[in-house]
């Protein structure tokens, strides 16, 4: 199906069906396609623990190959990422396009460093990229610069979301909560409207890569839900979008079974299209996939277990054959609260926190949201979106 087809049927579904995006059995949906893992910025949390690239990055042939197989499993939307991707600004220009050529939706995560101009920016617009996540932490720019450890990025982030905006670009702010910022959270929903942005991804730390030297940074259960919570009263009365990535694949159900119960009503725009209509919980191997920059494939960026490579097997017979994707779409293999929890076909906890906080990506997820979800009366009944988890 051709990339205008898609759109006008992903618009529908959501008008008409009141739903995300199409989630077909046995599909990645969504991948993830980091091309490098060289990066300008050294940021303290990073899962890829970016800084130089691999010796052995894909080339961009091979990568067309990596699409190409994809569009063959049927995935809908690939997001870019790195590493900073556009220090391969060629390579995202010609992928990009070639999604697009291949039905696919493309969009981009960046610090925006390389997005310093209206060109830079028409460039990414021409190419097909749809959408981009740029990361704002605080609103205080020395405590965004610290965690991105390089001074001066909070002003070039906020330049970048001006100069995409100018030229009509859709930007999604992607935002690390931690226990250190997450209470600002109301301070930078105001920066974001006078920005004119409506779409905030909030990152929940899964502490793999640099991200375990900050692990006591995670937030605790308390303040999790504080941040839902507050993040509900904002959609009573304000037209913003809040996307939970990292580990919650369960928040778009939570969030809305908790205007439910609450009483309340999110405005319309409830990124709808930023759902995928499956209850699978934690996607990782079932309905999304990472490659990653010399071709070795994770279930999902904060999940480094390596699957297979694609220049030893190609993403098609990976995606059927690889044992790790096996056991993860088995879920009766996973261990401890999450093995036995009436939630663990709809839910499943984080693989990737598992796996970094306890050794076992089949063991339990600390992040878990059971408590928060018997205190508002939710059941896996209830559970019927999750949303898309972008490293
Ligand atoms: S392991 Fe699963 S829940 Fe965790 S970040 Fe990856 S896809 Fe999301
Ligand atoms: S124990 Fe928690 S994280 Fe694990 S499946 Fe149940 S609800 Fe999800």
């Amino acid at each position: 199906m051709g990339i205008e087809l898609k759109l006008l049927q992903m618009m529908l579904r959501q008008k008409i069906l009141g739903k995300g995006v199409e989630a077909k059995p046995l599909t990645p949906t969504v991948a993830s396609f980091a091309v490098t893992k060289a990066c300008n910025l050294n940021c303290l949390h990073c899962h890829a623990e970016a800084r130089e690239p691999f010796p052995n990055e894909l080339t961009i042939p091979e990568g067309a190959k990596v699409i190409t197989d994809l569009a063959e499993l049927g995935t809908q939307a690939l997001i870019f990422t790195g590493g900073e991707p556009l220090i391969r600004k060629d390579m995202i220009l010609t992928l990009a396009e070639y999604a697009v050529d291949n039905g696919i939706i493309p969009a981009m995560l960046t610090n925006g460093g390389f997005i310093q101009t209206k060109k830079a920016a028409l460039e990414l617009k021409e190419a097909g990229i749809m959408a981009l996540g740029i990361p704002i932490d605080s609103v205080e720019p020395d405590k965004h610069d610290w965690l991105r450890q390089v001074p001066g990025t909070f002003a070039k982030a906020i330049n970048a979301i001006k100069i995409c905006r100018e030229v009509d670009l859709k930007v999604v702010v992607t935002t690390m909560a931690l226990q250190t910022n997450y209470k600002q959270l109301p301070q930078l929903v105001e920066l974001l409207q006078s920005l004119d942005l409506d779409m905030v991804a909030i990152y929940d730390l899964v502490p793999q890569g640099r991200g375990k030297d900050v692990e006591e940074l995670l937030m605790t259960d308390t303040q999790r839900l504080e941040v839902f919570r507050y993040l509900q009263k904002v959609q009573e009365t304000r037209e913003m979008l809040f996307m939970f990535s990292g580990g919650q694949p369960l928040y778009p159900s939570v969030i809305t079974e908790m205007h439910k119960q609450h009483g309340t009503k999110p405005k319309n725009l409830l990124l709808k299209e930023f759902w995928i209509d499956a209850q699978c919980g934690c996607p990782a191997g079932i309905q999304y996939i990472s490659i990653r920059p010399n071709g070795d494939v994770f279930p999902c960026p904060f999940l480094p277990l390596k699957a297979g490579n694609v220049r030893e097997k190609n993403m098609v017979d990976i995606w059927y054959h690889s044992p790790l994707l096996k056991t993860l779409r088995d879920r009766s293999n996973l261990h401890g609260e999450c093995g036995k929890c009436e939630f663990r076909e709809t839910c499943g906890g984080c693989r990737g926190r598992a796996h970094a906080l306890t050794g076992d990506y089949l063991g339990d997820d600390i992040a878990c949201l059971k408590k928060v979800m018997n205190k508002e009366g939710i059941t896996p009944d209830c559970i019927e979106h999750f949303g898309w988890c972008v490293g």
